[in-house]
C-alpha cells in the first residue's frame, strides 16, 4: 500500500529528542528559543515564535493584528477548516471570496470584487491561504491590501520551504519573511517540514511578535526560562487573558533537525513531481496542476484535476486506486459546504468545483522511482 504522506523522521530526530528528554528541560526553552533563531534565518524573517501547532499560531495572529467581535476577516472557504476557525475563535466573520481555479488560491479579482461591497463593514485582516505549499498571488494581493489598508496574514502551514516572487519570477525569497504583516506555519506530519505537533509565526512587526509571546503562555510577564535564569526572585504578572500555546523542547529539537533536511526534502519533491508529469502528460483526462511564474511550491500536496469528460468519477477513480494499493485523497475541502459556514450566500463555483473535481496523489520525500511508475502506470489503467 503507498500512502498519500509519510513524515520524513531518522535517527538525527531521534537523538535530538532524546538529548531534549535528558536534558532535564522538556516544555518550551532553550531548544524552542535555538528553532525560532534557525527558522527565522532560514525564510529571512525578523521574529519567529513557536507555537503549539498552526491553529493556535493564526489565533494569536489574528489577536495581535486586533481582530475583535463583529470585525470582518476576507479569506477562503477553500481550504482547511482551521482557516475559518481562528476567524470565529476571534468572534469575527469570515468572508468568503472564491479561489482561481488553476492555483487553488484566493482570487485578486474575486478579494477586490468582495472589499468594494462591503465598504460599510470593518474588514479588520485578510487571511491569505498559500494552498498546499503553493504560493498565492502575494504581489497582486499586498497591492489589493494596500489600497484597501487592511493588514495581510498569510496561512503557510503548508509552505516551508516553498518560494514567492514578487517581481514576477526575477527574484524569489522564501514564505514567511514576510511580505504581509504575519505568517503562520504547521509543523503536522501531513505538512512537509514535521515536529509531530507545531507551528511558527513569523512576522516583521516587533510589537506583533511581542504580543504573540506575550499570549502564548497565559500572559504571563516574565517566560519560564527568563526566571529560571534570572539568579533573583521575581514575582510575574498576567496583564491579559492569554492561553497556553507553547510548543515543548523536545518537539523544537526535532524541527532543528528537520529543517536542516528541508531543502533536500523540496529538491526530491520536485522532481518528484517531474516524474509525474512526464508518467502522466499523455492522459487527456486529466489536468496536472499549474505552477505559476511567481511560485515555487514545496509540492506538500500533489493535486490533479479530472476533467469532465474523465471516464471515471473522482469516487470511482479513488476507489480504483485504492483497489490497486495506491492511497489518494479529495480535493481540499470547502468550509461553506460545512454546517457551521452553512449561512454563507455568495456562490463559490471554483471552490466547490475544485473539491468535486481534484484528487490528491501521494507525494512524500522518501517515494522510490518504483512506487512512483507503479502509480503511473496504475492511474493508465484507471
Ligand atoms: C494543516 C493546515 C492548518 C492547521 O495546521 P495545524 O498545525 O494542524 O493546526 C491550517 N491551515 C491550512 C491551510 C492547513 O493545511
Amino acid at each position: 500500500m503507498i500512502p498519500i504522506a509519510k513524515p520524513n523522521l531518522g535517527q538525527e530526530e531521534v537523538d535530538a529528542a532524546r538529548e531534549a528528554i535528558l536534558s532535564g528541560w522538556v516544555s518550551q526553552g532553550p531548544k524552542v528559543a535555538e528553532f525560532e533563531k534557525a527558522f527565522a534565518d532560514f525564510v529571512g524573517a525578523d521574529y519567529a515564535c513557536a507555537v503549539s501547532n498552526c491553529t493556535t499560531g493564526l489565533h494569536l495572529a489574528l489577536l495581535a493584528i486586533g481582530v475583535k467581535p463583529g470585525d470582518i476577516v476576507v479569506t477562503v472557504s477553500h481550504s482547511f477548516i482551521t482557516t475559518a476557525n481562528v476567524i470565529r475563535y476571534c468572534g469575527a466573520e469570515p468572508l468568503f471570496v472564491d479561489i482561481d481555479p488553476l492555483t487553488f488560491n484566493m482570487s485578486p479579482d474575486a478579494l477586490r470584487s468582495a472589499l468594494e461591497q462591503n465598504r460599510t463593514q470593518r474588514v479588520a485582516a485578510m487571511l491569505v491561504v498559500h494552498q498546499m505549499g503553493m504560493p498565492a498571488d502575494l504581489g497582486s494581493i499586498l497591492q489589493i491590501a494596500s489600497e484597501f489598508n487592511v493588514p495581510v496574514v498569510e496561512d503557510a502551514a503548508c509552505a516551508s520551504g516553498s518560494e514567492v516572487s514578487l517581481d514576477n519570477g526575477a527574484t524569489f525569497e522564501r514564505v514567511g519573511r514576510p511580505r504581509g504583516d504575519i505568517a503562520c506555519f504547521s509543523f503536522h506530519p501531513r505538512k512537509v517540514l514535521t515536529t509531530g505537533e507545531g507551528g511558527m509565526i513569523t512576522t516583521r512587526h516587533e510589537r506583533y511578535d511581542r504580543e504573540c509571546r506575550l499570549l502564548r503562555g497565559q500572559a504571563m510577564s516574565v517566560s519560564d526560562l527568563e526566571r529560571h535564569k534570572a539568579g533573583q526572585i521575581i514575582f510575574e504578572s498576567y496583564p491579559k487573558v492569554g492561553y497556553n500555546y507553547r510548543m515543548t523542547d523536545i518537539q523544537a529539537a526535532i524541527g532543528i533537525e528537520q529543517l536542516k533536511k528541508l531543502p533536500s526534502m523540496v529538491q526530491r519533491r520536485r522532481a518528484i513531481v517531474e516524474q509525474y508529469r512526464q508518467g502522466l502528460k499523455d492522459v487527456a483526462w486529466l489536468d496536472m496542476p499549474l505552477e505559476p511564474p511567481y511560485a515555487r511550491t514545496n509540492w506538500q500536496s500533489l493535486p490533479i484535476r479530472l476533467r469532465p469528460e474523465a471516464p471515471r468519477s473522482q469516487k470511482d477513480f479513488m476507489q480504483s486506486l485504492l483497489d490497486s494499493g495506491v492511497t489518494t485523497r479529495p480535493g481540499i475541502m470547502n468550509a461553506h459546504q460545512e454546517a457551521p459556514y452553512a449561512d454563507h450566500k455568495e456562490p463559490l463555483p471554483h471552490s466547490e468545483e475544485a473539491r468535486a473535481r481534484t484528487v490528491l496523489l501521494p507525494i512524500f520525500s522518501s517515494m522510490t522511482d518504483d512506487e512512483i511508475q507503479t502509480i503511473i502506470r496504475v492511474i493508465h489503467s484507471a
